[in-house]
């Protein structure tokens, strides 16, 4: 789990589960590049906790513009061995209901970010013969859920990717992982009733909702050494949501 050297990129790492994942990478040593999208004082915490190990940078990643920025970033710090495209938005309505721009807005974020940081990270992977990039899918992805077309398409759409890139860069030592939250207590899911998040528990077989710090953990393992062999997958990281 030693990343001691490395350069990570953690999108939309202020808050949340990116905010998780970005201190578990930093701890292993790497320096981080903690994107955020408008909460700059987050962000800046984040790369605080990591005694300065790292850098915040506002970009946005539904933008070309913004994911270039972004890699920019790592370039001036070395260049770039981990990426982790985690930031995602909702904009939940049902599909009789649903704007063309709700549905745009959403993929150009969860999923056209996601292609973007990943075309962008090739290039500089391949000149280090090595990396590993981490997708923050869903299971809303795998399963759908309804008043979330959108925001389900896209992941979906994510991990098409994934599993593409992993046949397309195998040979140049590059892998290419999901990881599928079910549930996570973060602020994406504070406008979510608390009649919803019953029922959920009870289908759930661990009974509770996951915290940012139980999906970490897998990233960091994906990003690591110790996941040399694995590429191509999607972990479902749910409390057995999905089985
Ligand atoms: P969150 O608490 O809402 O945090 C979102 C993060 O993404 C923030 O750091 C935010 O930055 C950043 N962000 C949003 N739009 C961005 C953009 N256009 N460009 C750059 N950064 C942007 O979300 P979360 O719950 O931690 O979710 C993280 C990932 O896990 C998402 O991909 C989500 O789809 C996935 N996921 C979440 C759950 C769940 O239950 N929470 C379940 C399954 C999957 P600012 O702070 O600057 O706004």
């Amino acid at each position: 789990m030693e990343l001691e050297g490395q350069i990570a990129i953690v999108t939309g790492g202020s808050r949340g589960i990116g905010r998780a994942i970005a201190l578990a990478l930093g701890r292993a040593g790497a320096t981080v590049v903690v994107n955020y999208a408008r909460n700059e004082a987050a962000a800046q915490a984040v790369v605080d906790e990591l005694g300065g190990k790292g850098k915040a940078v506002q970009a946005d990643i539904g933008t070309a513009e913004g994911c270039e920025a972004l890699l920019a970033a790592a370039d001036e710090l070395g260049g770039l061995d981990v990426l982790v495209n985690n930031a995602g938005i909702t904009a939940d309505n049902l599909v009789v209901r649903m704007t063309d721009d709700e549905w745009q807005r959403v993929m150009d974020t969860n999923a056209g970010g996601t292609f973007r940081m990943c075309r962008g990270a090739m290039n500089r992977m391949m000149r280090k013969r090595k990396g590993s990039i981490i997708n923050i899918v869903s299971v809303a992805g795998m399963r759908g859920n309804p008043g979330q077309a959108n925001y389900s398409a896209s992941k979906a759409a994510v991990i098409g990717l994934t599993r593409t890139l992993a046949k397309e860069m195998g040979k140049r030592n590059i892998r290419v992982n999901a990881v599928a939250p079910g549930f996570v207590q973060t602020d994406m899911i504070a406008g979510v009733s608390d009649t919803v998040i019953a029922e959920a528990k009870k289908v759930i077989p661990m009974r509770r909702l996951a915290q940012p710090e139980d999906i970490a953990p897998v990233v960091l393992f994906l990003a690591s050494p110790g996941s040399a062999y694995v590429t191509g997958q999607v972990i479902a990281v749910d409390g057995g949501m999905s089985v």
